[in-house]
């Protein structure tokens, strides 16, 4: 039996990664997700165990000592880590992952799983980036700066991804990465 594949979907803050994967599994079963592990407060209908594992630094820093995460990195003042546990089991039975983490988290990845489907998403642009900065009306001026320029130096990084993907269009920019998901499997299924 093949492995599974991975695939990975980063990009700058902000930019509807979650929006995109929620539009996406409701209509699509073909990959599992896999849940995070944070140190961020749980926000308002956000489900334990389903949006993430919301832990404490301690507990945090007690996994990552265990080496049990494939990567992990401080996003904006809190932890994430992506368990290493379900995403092995998985691949090993020939399941489908997705991770959906920042561009420093997918940068371990590639040293770890080279293999893996890389997808970024990309704003139509810098303007429309901090104008959706600006609606989730959840940042400051500051941090809203510091993640705009995060974008910038994020998006330097788009070569190194196999597909980019413009979310302009919320419907477009699902279509297009379960495109890639399903042209991925045949791939696999045809070796
Ligand atoms: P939020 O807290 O808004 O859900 O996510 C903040 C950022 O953290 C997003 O860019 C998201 O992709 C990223 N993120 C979520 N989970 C992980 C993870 O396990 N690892 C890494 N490196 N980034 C993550």
């Amino acid at each position: 039996m093949s492995k599974g594949i991975l695939f990975v979907l980063s990009g700058p803050s902000g930019v509807g990664k979650n929006t995109v994967l929620d539009e996406l599994f409701k209509n699509f079963d073909g990959v599992s997700y896999s849940v995070s592990a944070t140190t961020r407060e749980r926000r308002e209908g956000e489900v334990e165990g389903e949006d993430y594992f919301f832990i404490s630094e301690a507990e945090f820093k007690g996994i990552e000592a265990e080496d049990g995460f494939i990567e992990s990195a401080v996003v904006h003042g809190h932890y994430y880590g992506t368990p290493k546990k379900f995403v092995d089991q998985k691949l090993d039975e020939g399941e489908d992952i997705i991770l959906e983490i920042d561009t420093q988290g997918a940068k371990q990845v590639r040293e770890k799983y080279p293999e893996a489907v890389y997808i970024f998403l990309v704003p139509p642009s810098l303007e429309e980036l901090e104008n959706r900065l600006d609606k989730r009306g959840s940042e400051s001026d500051k941090s809203k700066n510091l993640r705009l320029k995060n974008a910038r130096q994020e998006l330097k990084e788009v070569h190194k991804y196999d597909y980019e993907v413009i979310n302009d269009s919320l419907s477009d920019a699902v279509r297009e990465i379960k495109k890639i998901i399903i042209k991925e499997q045949k791939r696999r299924d045809s070796k």
